[in-house]
């Protein structure tokens, strides 16, 4: 079978992780990958030995990565001509004008969660809609907060036929690369209420009824969701019941504050770069197995995300899904984190 030809318009933070992971499989290839200009981020896709195009057609624009010693081997046009599937990976707000590029190309599209829903029309986690975005011409990749919801609440959903959800997300104020963002010494609530995260996963699983709230704080690493969830009456589960289903979901990962001592996300983050994740990525879903109890039909618990990176294997199986190579999404999975962890030599 021939390999699938992916192109990534934004070479980023989320950008050179998508590479990086299409770059571990074996039925698909990077095809190039696009800068706005010549800076340090060039130097990490020629090491990689992506080809190099520019976001702009523009032939001003393209010298000048010539003029820095970069081979840039032309504009989006010229990249979109040779791909079968393009991942959006530009800063948020950019879909409109790229959407029109890549419909006038005819090739699949991916966005990401910058990105509105309302953008695609179609919106995609790997375990909530798989099958619905299978062969469609293009969808949006959810952002990390509500692929973080849908890791833990849609296997609930699956088990028990009804959640009504409340959460509250408590967000890293900027990614640690960046310079400009803040607040750095103040909790700032977003006043837009309910916050758009919780409503967001019903674009991938409409029956699960959940609303949220938001505050960001002045950290740089990871999120925290503090949830509630209502069960049905006849739910027939324990707080151990619900620990063994999450044990048992894909890119979910389990453990005790109190005993293995990871009780912040400082610790969780460490704990990412002790066990060798490339940039300290974490790609599963944290969550803390001393902090969940069901109390009736009531359900609490914590989770932390890896804002950086719990996105980046949804988008290897939502490319599978886009080009009708994978209809199950847990084959899909399997050979995603398997092809990932031979990569980054992950035990
Ligand atoms: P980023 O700013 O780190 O990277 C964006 C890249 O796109 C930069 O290299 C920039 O130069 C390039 N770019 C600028 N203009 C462009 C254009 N017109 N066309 C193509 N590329 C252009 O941003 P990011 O954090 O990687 O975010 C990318 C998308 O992923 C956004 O929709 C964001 O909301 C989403 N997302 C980000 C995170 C995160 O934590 N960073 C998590 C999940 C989803």
């Amino acid at each position: 079978m021939s390999q699938i030809k992916v192109a990534i318009n934004g070479f980023g933070t989320i950008g050179k992780r998508v590479a990086d992971a299409v770059d571990a499989q074996e039925d698909m290839t990077v095809i190039g990958v696009t800068k706005t200009g010549p800076s340090f981020g060039c130097e990490l896709a020629v090491k990689k030995g992506f080809p190099l195009f520019c976001t702009s057609d523009e032939k001003e624009s393209i010298n000048k990565f010539k003029e820095e010693g970069y081979e840039c081997k032309g504009g989006i046009s010229d990249l979109l001509n040779l791909c079968d599937v393009v991942v959006d990976c530009s800063p948020g707000k950019l879909g409109k004008s790229n959407l029109e590029k890549y419909k006038s190309a005819e090739v699949k599209y991916i966005f990401q969660g910058g990105e509105k829903h309302e953008l695609t029309g179609l919106s995609y986690t790997s375990s909530a809609n798989h099958l619905e975005n299978l062969n469609a011409s293009g969808t949006r990749v959810v952002s990390c907060n509500t692929t973080g919801l849908s890791r833990t609440l849609v296997p609930l959903y699956e088990l028990c036929g009804s959640l009504k959800v409340e959460c509250t997300m408590i967000r890293r104020s900027a990614d640690p690369g960046d310079s400009s963002k803040g607040p750095i010494n103040a909790i700032k609530p977003v006043l837009k209420v309910p916050s758009h995260h919780g409503p967001d996963v019903m674009t991938i699983k409409p029956e699960i009824e959940i609303n949220s709230l938001a505050v960001a704080v002045p950290t740089t690493i990871m999120h925290v969701h503090s949830i509630v969830a209502d069960l049905p009456e006849d739910h027939g589960l324990s707080t151990d019941s619900i620990l063994n289903i999450w044990k048992n979901t894909p890119r979910v990962i389990i453990m005790n504050g109190v005993k293995d001592k990871i009780s912040t996300t400082a610790e969780v983050m460490e704990m990412a770069r002790d066990i060798g994740r490339k940039w300290g990525d974490l790609h599963e879903i944290f969550v803390w197995e001393d902090g969940v109890k069901l109390v009736n039909n009531r359900l609490y618990y914590f989770q932390a995300i890896h804002q950086e990176s719990d996105v980046i294997p949804e988008n290897i199986d939502c490319i599978r899904a886009l080009m009708g190579t994978e209809s199950d999404w847990k084959k899909s999975v399997k050979k995603t984190d398997l092809a990932i962890s031979k990569y980054y030599n992950i035990d």
